[in-house]
């Protein structure tokens, strides 16, 4: 198949030609995101492949359909930056990965968490420059804290995992409880009940109408005075204006993110010589107890590699007319 890949990356280039042996599918790597105004590009393209932050609205998928394409594939699990009934009325299919190293999420959430806790970032920093002390550096145990995990699919089951190797209660909410940890020990929970119990919560639920802004200010004030929150599902599962004046009036003890609510545009990109002129973003960095990473907690090689394998895959499988196993449907 002929495929356009949008906001494309050297690395995921190279990862793509690696697993497209014998050059199966005819792949063209654009480095531009795919919106309204880039979708004529995929003029003469059977597929076009996606990111997270590619804008597959209405109006793209308009352009998509006059230009003949047919499957849309995404390369990641979420789907919520697809228009999806726009796609079915136009007859053009999705498919997505929706399990690539589950552990890569799940290992990055526990860095993030580690990271806060410890405060390696910031004795990193004083020991090259030659300062020892240990002032401000304070952690917590781990073990014997109790760990909330929303969302309990498949990078929420691999988090969980990891929590109680560390010697914690974990605690969980989810629409769909998980009988795999229940086995476990883990116990399910009302959301506010976990809010308020929870000394570490992790967010691995998708990004949808029901969860858009599940952490807002009443969220915050449910929960303990010093709770950390971790955030490697999607940005807009938080109300930044919340979080923001939860760190401020000091009922948030620590925030952890790999996402952001207006994370589009700005990450992925090196925008070192620019002016950043996102005030909540700033607002943020300037907070001791945040630690922000850029959409990494897929970033390894053997995530890099399942995706691309997958991807290549859901492409063959659509050229061919076999049941599309990893299909979104509406
Ligand atoms: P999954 O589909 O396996 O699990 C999602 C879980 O959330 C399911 O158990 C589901 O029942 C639950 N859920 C759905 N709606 C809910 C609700 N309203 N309240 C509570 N729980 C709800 O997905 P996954 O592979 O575990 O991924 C989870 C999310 O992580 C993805 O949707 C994606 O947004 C994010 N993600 C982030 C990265 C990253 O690099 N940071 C990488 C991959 C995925």
């Amino acid at each position: 198949m002929r495929v356009a890949f949008f906001s494309t990356k050297k690395y995921d280039q190279d990862f793509f030609e690696q697993c497209n042996t014998n050059n199966t599918h005819e792949l063209n790597f654009f480095e531009t995101a795919l919106n309204k105004h880039t979708a004529s590009l995929a003029q003469g393209f059977d597929a076009v492949c996606v990111f997270v932050n590619d804008e597959l609205d209405q109006e793209t998928i308009q352009i998509l359909s006059e230009n003949e394409v047919k499957l849309i594939a995404l390369r990641c699990a979420g789907f919520n930056n697809v228009d999806l009934e726009a796609a079915e009325s136009k007859n053009i299919k999705i498919v997505r990965v929706p399990a690539y190293s589950p552990e890569a999420v799940a290992e990055h959430a526990v860095a993030l968490i580690l990271t806060l806790n410890r405060k390696t970032h910031k004795a990193y920093n004083r020991v090259r420059e030659n300062n020892f002390s240990l002032e401000r550096l304070t952690g917590f145990n781990l073990s014997g804290k109790t760990v909330g995990v929303i969302g309990t699919g498949i990078i929420g089951i691999a988090f969980a995992k990891i929590m109680l190797g560390f010697g914690c209660k974990v605690i969980a909410y989810d629409i769909k409880p998980s009988d795999q940890l229940k086995e476990r020990g883990v116990e399910y929970k009302a959301l506010d009940a976990l809010l308020s119990e929870a000394d570490i919560i992790s967010l691995h639920c998708p990004l949808n109408e029901q969860t858009h802004h599940l952490l807002d200010t009443k969220a915050f004030e449910k929960m303990k005075t010093g709770a950390m929150l971790i955030n490697t599902g999607r940005g807009a599962l938080i109300d930044t204006t919340a979080v923001v004046t939860a760190l401020k009036n000091e009922k948030l003890g620590y925030l952890g993110i790999d996402v952001y609510e207006q994370e589009s545009g700005l990450f992925f990109k090196d925008h070192s010589e620019t002016v950043n002129q996102d005030d909540d973003f700033l607002r943020l960095l300037s907070f001791p107890n945040v630690l922000i990473t850029g959409h990494q907690g897929f970033f390894t090689k053997e995530a890099l590699e399942q995706i691309a394998n997958v991807t290549l895959k859901n492409l063959t499988d659509f050229e061919e007319g076999n049941a599309l196993e990893n299909e979104v449907e509406v």
